[in-house]
């Protein structure tokens, strides 16, 4: 899981300009989608050589009905709750407030790592020393002088944030490895023996008995940066991990302790995992499951369930732990934005989904109800199209076990690895029924693809234009992969060039 970091202050000391300022670092995985992308206040960044996610949580906290304190202190408390690291931003121009002083108390309380940053310094020549000082006087530790609208002292200052942080874990390891061999790089030599490369011409005779041989061991060596480290029989064992993720008030917790009800693990213990207490394990067709808890389900009383926003970064977080995602929505109260929001964050956070339109026990048993409601919300999700739709009454208990059956097999479809001359086989017939788009000043042509990773599948096709292939283009071949593999999760697929 990524360490998470936020941004916390009162208005007006520099909050979001220090935000966007990191954000230059960004990791630019995958492709923005739009309506996620627009007014976003987090992203993952690269930091001092650590994958942390920033968070503005200003950007979170409507602030129109509230009080200044109380805006301040709902975000603090976000923080707080929340995140890994934080980071007090302060205005040192204005020197010291009594909402800065309010927020000092409560982190100082939380015991979470805080660095204190003191804005706006933007010359050495300033009185800025005395103004700096000031902040020592809030108690968090050192204070950091910087300016976030000219970066200086952004870098030292996230120095000493990434230094506070728990240790790398081995998913953070793997994104890193990956992220670093399989987009910056064109493939090498060594890549091309991973994938099993087989030239043009000689697949034939031994091509079809491949499918045990080395082609697909070869694709699976290369998989290993995802943290895909385990084998076969690891596989098997795994735990899989469901995140319930949805607004306050749609029904997760009510979703979650009826599946809890017939299906709960006493007190059992997961081989090879930490177990966060507040999970929930439960056994569905003899595989383990661990629902991930979101801050809605438990913590009923905070924040997290008041304030609507949060259930972004609620969402965030799990899903960061998690293969599938379940979104719950109700079915009496579609509220698009929100819940495409959420569906948008689970598509670019790669994770399986699924939909699932609970309370249904309040509209209707007309069948035909369901598939106009079906229709027009693959309308509006339409970029989470291969994600299933299921209709749940989690107070009745209706298709409520099919939740956990969908989930449990897009699991599988998630971690799933296709062979490689399967894949190449793909590729040709692709090449002969559609004909390949113009590039630049020529054809693009495609050598091989492999499958260069799971959870989700991700899949690198070698060409001479890497940089020109048209969306269509891609938006075809991830389709065709798609009906092959029969996979309804978010699919990566890279183009490289050609060593
Ligand atoms: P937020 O409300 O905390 O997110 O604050 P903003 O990032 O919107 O910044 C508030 C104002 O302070 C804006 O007018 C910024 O241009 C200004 N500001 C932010 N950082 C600096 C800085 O390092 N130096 C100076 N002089 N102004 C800054
Ligand atoms: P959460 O905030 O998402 O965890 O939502 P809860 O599980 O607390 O549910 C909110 C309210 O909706 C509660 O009063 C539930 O009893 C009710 N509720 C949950 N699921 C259903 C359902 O399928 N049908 C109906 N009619 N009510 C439901």
């Amino acid at each position: 899981m990524k360490p998470l970091v936020a941004i916390v202050g009162r208005p007006n000391v520099g909050k979001s300009t220090l935000f966007n300022r990191l954000a230059r670092r960004r990791i630019a995985l995958v492709e923005d989608i739009p309506g996620v992308t627009r007014d976003r206040h987090y992203w993952d960044v690269e930091c001092e050589g650590r994958f942390i996610t920033i968070i503005d949580t200003g950007g979170f906290v409507p602030g129109e009905k509230d009080s200044l304190l109380q805006q301040v202190r709902e975000q603090a408390q976000l923080a707080v709750e929340e995140c890994d690291a934080i980071v007090f931003v302060t205005d040192a121009r204005a020197g010291l407030t009594a909402a800065d002083q309010e927020v000092a108390t409560y982190l100082r309380q939380s015991g979470k790592p805080v660095v204190v940053a003191a804005n706006k310094l933007d010359s050495e020549s300033q009185l800025v020393q005395a103004h700096a000082s000031e902040f020592f006087r809030l108690g968090l530790g050192e204070v950091f002088p910087i300016s976030a609208e000219h970066g200086l002292g952004v870098g030292t200052m996230m120095e000493a944030v990434v230094g506070k942080l728990p240790p790398m874990d081995d998913e953070e390891l793997a994104a890193k490895a990956f992220a670093e061999t399989a987009l910056d790089e064109p493939a090498t030599e060594a890549d091309e023996a991973a994938f099993g490369y087989v030239p043009e011409g000689e697949e034939g005779e031994d091509g079809e008995g491949d499918e045990d041989g080395e082609g697909e061991e070869g694709a699976a060596a290369a998989a290993t940066p995802i943290g895909a480290k385990e084998d076969e029989d690891e596989e098997e064992e795994r735990p899989i991990r469901i995140a319930i993720i949805g607004r306050p008030n749609v029904g997760k917790s009510t979703l979650v302790n009826a599946l809890l009800k017939e299906k709960r693990v006493v007190a059992s213990e997961v081989p090879g995992t930490t177990r966060d207490p507040i999970d929930s394990e439960l056994k569905y067709k003899d595989r383990q499951v661990i629902l991930t808890d979101t801050a809605g389900i438990r913590r009923k009383k905070t924040i997290a369930h008041r304030l609507e926003k949060f259930s972004v970064v609620a969402a965030l977080k799990s899903m960061e732990r998690s293969d599938v995602a379940v979104l719950l929505m109700d079915a009496t109260e579609p509220a698009v934005d929100q819940d495409a929001k959420l569906a948008g964050l689970a598509e670019e956070k790669g994770r399986a989904l699924v939909i699932v339109v609970n309370k249904w026990d309040l509209i209707s048993t007309d069948q035909r109800k369901q598939e106009i409601f079906r229709e027009e919300l693959k309308y509006a999700l339409k970029f989470v199209h291969y994600a299933p739709i299921v209709f749940t009454s989690a107070l009745t208990g209706s298709k409520v076990e099919k939740v956990l059956e969908l989930a449990v097999e897009l699991a599988d479809q998630f971690r799933y690895r296709s062979p490689t001359p399967q894949l190449n086989r793909l590729l040709k017939h692709i090449e002969e029924s559609h004909p390949a788009p113009i590039v630049g000043r020529g054809p693009l042509r495609v050598y091989y693809m492999a499958q260069v990773g799971t959870a989700p599948p991700t899949f690198a096709i070698t060409c001479n234009r890497p940089e020109g292939v048209p969306d269509m283009y891609r938006r075809y071949i991830t389709n065709q992969l798609r009906k092959t593999f029969d996979l309804r999760v978010p699919i990566r697929l890279l183009f490289r060039e050609r060593p």
